[in-house]
């Protein structure tokens, strides 16, 4: 390595830390949950995290750890191997059969990661005479996936239909032979719902393909937990689905994408994080297997959940915060600026609240923000407290 390199790296980092953008990881000492034990320099101390996508607190399940360690026993601990050279369990199909049922669809592939299964749903589906149409919030992931393909890329802001329609009719102008509309269910940085009818309705109109990415939703979503096409009754109508088990499906790791079987066909033949990387861990796909059942039953979760947010938000609110307004357990608590974004997220450190800043490039410059995630995990005490002391850090900060 030169030296050249390595000042340039370090002038990038100072740069980072100059704008007040650099992120900071803490060493949690216990399993994910309501309230965990965080390593400090004063020795281990409790939080109340309000920032895990543990929606419905699976990630400590007992069941879901005794089906992992099953499954350790069974199938061992690792693959060694892709899946189509000798890769594959009969727990891995399992997993994709359930996750497909779930959703409705006719099979689903898994990835390592939601990640690489947006990175890897486009570029075999599409080519250069095709278009994508993505919403302007949309996951990076998606994002890059995007980029790896060789469609046209369309853009249109968050939710805006008119929009939408706009770069529907673009791409017809400019003579695609497939469309394709790319949007989050829900979008993970703000809480919002994407508005899956009429984009469905435009998608037909315009003979468009349907993909949403299911992360935050899929579990405590809608009915039995099906998703945004469930809340919303368009799961006929939504094409590709992708989604993660790193989040409310118990929250180990994982990705897939769910669709009509041709689609997931193609995608074991072409999908380059599929073909070129290692299956999952026998025992994060049987405890993700249990997790799905799990996650089905769970209106007694959900409901706590919905609870718990409703008085977190109106808490929030009446305390002076400004919270972008949802339905969702994602209540982002907006600061604009990132120094207040992370003096806030360093008081409510010192009150005993995890949570953590958002800034730029996380989300764009001057819309920093704390975004809390609620979780069927915590108890009405832990969101009374977290609400007083998100109160009395605004007031030290001379916030609120
Ligand atoms: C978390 C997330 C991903 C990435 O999922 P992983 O399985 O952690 O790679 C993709 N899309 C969205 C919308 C997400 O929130």
């Amino acid at each position: 390595m030169t030296a050249a390199l390595l000042d340039h790296v370090r002038a990038t980092l100072n740069a980072i830390e100059a704008d007040g953008l650099y992120k900071r990881e803490r060493e949690i000492t216990s399993p994910q949950r309501g309230r965990i034990t965080v390593r400090t320099l004063a020795g281990d101390k409790s939080y109340i995290n309000l920032c895990a996508n543990n929606y419905l607190g699976l990630a400590d399940h007992p069941d879901i750890i005794a089906a992992a360690h099953a499954a350790l026993d069974a199938y061992g601990f690792g693959m060694a191997s892709v899946r189509f050279i000798c890769g594959q369990q009969t727990i891995h199909r399992h997993l994709e059969q359930a996750i497909a049922a779930y959703l409705g669809k006719e099979d689903a592939i898994l990835f390592a990661a939601c990640f690489d299964a947006n990175g890897g749903v486009f570029e075999p589906l599409l080519t250069e005479d095709d278009a994508i149409i993505s919403d302007s919030l949309n996951h990076a992931s998606i994002i890059d996936g995007i980029r790896l393909s060789k469609a046209k890329r369309y853009r249109f802001a968050n939710s805006d239909m008119g929009e939408l329609e706009d770069r529907l009719r673009e791409a017809d102008a400019d003579g695609a032979r497939f469309k394709l509309i790319a949007t989050d269910g829900v979008f993970s940085m703000d809480g919002y719902i994407a508005n899956l009818p009429d984009i469905c309705d435009l998608a037909t109109r315009y003979g468009a393909t349907v993909m949403i990415d299911e992360c935050h939703a899929t579990g405590h979503i809608g009915p039995e937990g099906r998703g945004t096409p469930a809340l919303h009754g368009v799961e006929d109508r939504i094409d590709i689905v992708t989604g993660t088990f790193g989040k409310t499906l118990g929250g180990a790791m994982g990705g897939f994408v769910a669709s009509s079987q041709p689609i997931v066909d193609l995608l074991r033949q072409r999908a380059r994080p599929y073909v070129f990387s290692n299956s999952l861990a026998p025992a994060v796909a049987a405890g993700s297997l249990k997790a799905i059942e799990i996650a089905r039953g769970a209106d007694d979760r959900r409901a706590a959940l919905k609870r718990h947010t409703a008085r977190f938000r109106a808490g929030l609110t009446a305390a002076g915060f400004d919270c972008l307004k949802g339905e969702t357990p994602i209540v982002p608590v907006m600061l604009y600026d990132a120094d207040k974004a992370q003096a806030l997220a360093q008081a409510l450190d010192d009150r005993g609240i995890f949570v953590a800043g958002f800034f730029f490039p996380v989300v764009p410059k001057g819309r920093a923000r704390i975004r809390t995630q609620l979780s069927a995990a915590l108890t009405e005490a832990d969101v009374e407290a977290a609400i007083a002391a998100f109160a009395d850090a605004g007031k030290a900060l001379h916030l609120i």
